[in-house]
């Protein structure tokens, strides 16, 4: 019963998937990533999905996320150019985190029944899971536009930090139902950065400070070349998200990342040293590592001197 719960999250995470690559595909720079033609509903959009080599229609079975690209096997049946790989990474990953980021949620919370295994968990255990499921998504559709088009849309910084004073006010209203050590991903680790017990907004604008300073100051020392505005409205918001020490950790894992696929990208020659790189895919990842990882990878860190 619980399994045929998260399978259907998993359904409905992928249909979620297949709405951001039409968003994340035909987004334009300068225009709203909520606008008619982006989200497909305007007549100009040519309405239903179809090719968009030979403009063939869709069929009822192709528009099932996943199981489309594996029936056509990669490749329009009319006209047989390839498919993005896009569509079934996004779509895969998409239903994942609406079977991961709740289930992560209820066990970090401490909700036992788990959110959607059953009607009853608290209420403020959905609204976290289902602000913490946005936020993954936004993240996601952040890392893919960004890839493509070298910025940030604004509208999605703005939607990731209007989330965040949702998820701060969900902390705050449950603090009291919440276990101790739970307002940080690094749990009790919190601690050795912040040593006094800091209430939940200051504990999430400092977080919100740290995230902005770092990377204003990053982008004034590249002059702009490195990283760029986007990357500081994406690094503020996400601050806000993670609170204090968190956003330190996800900018570190960022960074680590980073280097490494500098490495790789320079000893394959595809890029050499100053080309342009877009940054939000590293940081959404480090900012995910985060959120699922933190915890036991600073007790790894700590770990390798005997602690
Ligand atoms: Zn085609």
């Amino acid at each position: 019963m619980v399994t045929a719960f998260y399978v259907v999250l998993f359904a409905i995470g992928t249909a979620f998937g297949s709405f951001l690559n039409v968003v994340t595909l035909r987004y334009q720079p300068g225009r709203s990533v909520f606008s008619m033609k982006a989200l497909g509903l305007s007549a100009q959009a040519g309405g239903r999905s179809h090719c968009q080599h030979c403009g063939k229609t869709l069929t009822a079975v192709e528009l099932i996320p996943l199981v489309s690209y594996l029936l056509q096997r990669g490749r329009c049946r009319s006209c047989k150019a390839p498919l993005s790989l896009q569509y079934p990474i996004v779509e895969f990953v998409s239903g994942a985190v609406w079977v991961t980021v709740p289930l992560f949620v209820s066990s970090f919370y401490g909700i036992s029944s788990g959110v959607f295994a059953s009607l009853a968990a608290p209420l403020w255990g959905y609204g976290l899971a289902l602000v913490w499921v946005a936020v993954f998504l936004t993240w996601l559709a952040i890392f893919v536009i960004d890839l493509r088009h070298y910025l940030i849309p604004d509208e999605l910084n703005l939607f990731l930090a209007a989330l965040g004073v949702a998820a701060i006010l969900l902390l705050v209203a449950y603090h009291g139902a919440i276990p101790a050590f739970r307002d940080s991903f690094l749990r009790h680790y919190a601690l050795l950065a912040s040593p006094a017990a800091l209430g939940v907004w200051v504990n999430h604008l400092l977080g919100a400070a740290a995230g902005g300073l770092l990377f204003g100051l990053l982008v004034f020392l590249g002059r702009g070349r490195a990283m760029g505005m986007g990357d500081v409205k994406l690094a503020l918001a996400s601050g806000l998200l993670l609170g204090w020490p968190d956003i330190l950790l996800a900018a570190m894992i960022a960074f680590i990342l980073g280097g490494a696929w500098g490495l790789v990208l320079v000893c394959t020659k595809k890029k050499s040293f100053g080309d342009r790189v877009p940054f939000a895919p590293l940081f959404t990842l480090g900012a995910a590592a985060t959120v699922f990882l933190g915890y036991p990878l600073i007790g790894f860190y700590f770990s390798l001197f005997g602690f």
